[in-house]
């Protein structure tokens, strides 16, 4: 019999997972059961809506069975089973594309819940056990199958004989070793307790024949061992169940058994709403960002139940995009199960349970904000950048909705603020809202154009995001303040020293002139600066693109080279702008020599690439020698 090989990847995975020092080698129960409960789904899903499938509520079950001597722990499920080609696929391959560079990207440490992260959930048997058999017979199916591996070396696959439609799984445990005690997942009460723990809320009744000490009968001090099958698992789903008598841990276990994510989620919300619509909600919003989150491949959705049974794993019309990062689930009575995708885009109470879940989540992230600043903060850093994203997105559609949530560093506060934090603390002469846009705060913190602006007092915002300027274009006021950019041509105020730029314009009018046909295309404008105090020059942009905007457009595939007004501005109180008079009396091609080292000054300070480097070091040599 041949032996097959994992996928290479798979293989990596498998071997980092079984020798990681893995906190919680217990879960892997929690993982199988909560297989074996979608594959009862999947077949009480079917035969709810198939009239062929005579369905007896009786018949759908789990069990687990430990036996001591021969060290094999037994999960068997009546679910919908595997055929051939999908004991190859799923067993086959561990984890889906992407998880092992996720892995190394991040540099998963030990103990964090990389396993329901990628699907590998049922691999965690390996880390208890030392062999694993799956015996598996699908619906439909007349033939079952044996899955057998012992690790990283590969499976194999044989034809058996199986009575019932569904799925066995053995696990041979491993012996103890000197810090590992693995004799535990062979003893009743341990596994009771980790089924109670992480699997109470699964529909159907997970059993276990338990030994219990009794009276024998008609004595009054003989006892005997009874051996009894008993259903462990409370089988009420969380949905159901009163808050009161809810603890978070309940809401935490939950959300790993269905693996809504690997890690702890920051916050739940619990919902039962019973009016017009009628429905019960669980609501999670996750504490960090999922590998693939800012990918194609990431999909939105809440699970959706139809009373109890389970119709729709990601039901993408329940959440906005701009909240996509929420996990959870969604139970209504008055869905139907036979309902499509295409019918339930349509339904009336989809669209308003959705409306009312929308709400409930902006209603809980500003409670958030407000009462738990840190936790919020820490969301935000994760997700921000989507409600950004929600602002800028349908032309601005959901500004009025998101834009409390908005959060930027500030140059005064040194941290993240609101803008309602920005707007309640403006001086009263002060018009607008300011903001700065470059790679980093470190970067802006030295940019020469925030310099009157701070001098003023004034607070200014720091957009280091690409998605910023362009979300705030769409916002345009915020209680009735406009932004503005601190390199915008006007900033709303002038100088203090009444400076006379304009005497001052004229008098230099020669000079401005040379120094703009110096540069013909690439500047609109070379002009006296207002905002500068110590830099010699800065570049500013007249008109609606900001040269922020211009190179996160011009770095998009097709761009169509868009390009910013702009103007390089000079300090006339610097000592540069008495050598620019200098040369412009008597030596102008030394005047076109200083044009172009300040030119390439100015775009280096925006972070613009220099046309041409070899040329201005070259320059730079002259102004040496
Ligand atoms: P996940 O459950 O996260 O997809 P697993 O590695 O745990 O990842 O399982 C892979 C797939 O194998 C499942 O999606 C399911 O299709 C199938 N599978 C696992 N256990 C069972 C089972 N007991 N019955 C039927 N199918 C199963």
């Amino acid at each position: 019999m041949e032996t097959k090989q994992f996928k290479a990847e798979s293989k990596r995975l498998l071997d980092m997972m079984i020798n990681s020092i893995y906190t919680h080698r217990e879960i892997f129960l929690r993982e199988l059961l909560s297989n074996a409960s979608d594959a009862i789904d999947k077949i009480y899903y079917k035969a709810l809506t198939d009239d062929s499938l005579t369905f007896d509520k009786d018949s759908y079950y789990i069990k687990v069975t430990a036996d001591k001597d021969n060290r094999v722990l037994k999960i068997t499920d009546t679910g919908i089973g595997m055929t051939l080609e999908e004991l190859e696929n799923n067993l086959g391959t561990i984890a889906k594309s992407g998880s092992l560079a996720f892995k190394k990207e991040n540099e998963i440490k030990d103990g964090y819940d990389i396993i329901g992260q990628f699907g590998v959930g049922f691999y965690s048997a390996f880390m208890v056990a030392d062999e694993v058999t799956v015996i598996s017979k699908a619906l439909g199916s007349e033939a079952a199958y044996k899955w057998e591996s012992q690790g990283a070396d590969g499976y194999t696959i044989t034809p058996v004989e199986k009575d019932s439609v569904g799925t066995e799984i053995t696990l041979k445990i491993k012996e103890n070793t000197e810090d590992e005690n693995y004799d535990e997942y062979l003893e009743e009460y341990r596994l009771k307790s980790i089924i109670k723990k992480y699997s109470d809320f699964i529909r159907y009744p997970i059993k276990m024949d338990v030994t219990e000490r009794k009276l024998k009968e008609g004595s009054e001090s003989e006892y005997e061992d009874v051996v009894e099958e008993q259903t462990i698992n409370s089988m009420v789903p969380i949905w159901r169940k009163n808050k009161k008598d809810l603890t978070k841990e309940d809401y935490e276990h939950f959300y790993a058994e269905k693996r809504y994510g690997f890690d702890k989620p920051l916050k739940h919300v619990h919902i039962s709403v019973d009016g017009a619509v009628r429905y019960n909600a669980i609501l999670y919003i996750p504490e960090n960002i999922p590998f693939d989150y800012y990918t194609q491949e990431y999909e939105k959705g809440l699970e959706l139940y139809s009373n109890g049974v389970l119709i729709m794993n990601k039901c993408a019309d329940l959440l906005p995009d701009y909240f996509s990062f929420v996990k959870g689930m969604v139970d209504s009575e008055d869905l139907s199960l036979n309902i499509s995708r295409e019918m339930l885009q349509h339904d009336r109470q989809l669209k308003l349970i959705a409306k009312n879940i929308n709400k409930k989540i902006k209603s809980e992230l500003l409670s958030i904000l407000n009462n738990e600043r840190e936790k919020y903060e820490e969301f935000f850093k994760a997700f921000g950048r989507q409600l950004k994203f929600g602002v800028y997105s349908d032309y601005g559609t959901h500004k009025d909705e998101l834009q409390d949530l908005l959060m930027f560093y500030s140059s005064k506060e040194k941290k993240l603020v609101t803008l309602d934090e920005y707007v309640s603390r403006m001086p009263e002469d002060q018009k607008y809202i300011y903001y700065a846009t470059g790679e980093s705060n470190e970067r802006i913190d030295k940019l020469p154009q925030t310099e009157l602006v701070a001098d003023k007092g004034y607070e200014i915002l720091y957009f280091t995001e690409e998605i910023d300027e362009f979300a705030i274009r769409m916002v345009m006021s915020y209680k009735e303040k406009e932004f503005k950019s601190v390199s915008s041509g006007d900033l709303g105020f002038t100088a203090d020293e009444s400076q006379d730029t304009a005497a001052e314009e004229q008098e230099n009018k020669g000079l401005f002139d040379f120094m703009k046909n110096t540069l013909s295309e690439k500047v609109k404008d070379v002009r006296i600066s207002k905002r500068l105090k110590t830099h010699p020059v800065c570049l500013t942009t007249d008109g609606a693109v900001s040269i922020e905007m211009e190179k996160i457009l011009n770095a998009m595939p097709n761009s169509q080279n868009v390009k910013a007004d702009k103007v390089l501005e000079i300090n006339v109180h610097h000592d540069v702008f008495a050598s620019l008079k200098d040369a412009f009396e008597k030596d102008q091609e030394k005047l076109t020599l200083y044009t172009n080292l300040l030119y390439n000054q100015a775009l280096l300070i925006e972070g613009l690439p220099i046309e041409d480097p070899v040329e201005f070091t070259n320059n730079i040599c002259k102004v040496m020698v």
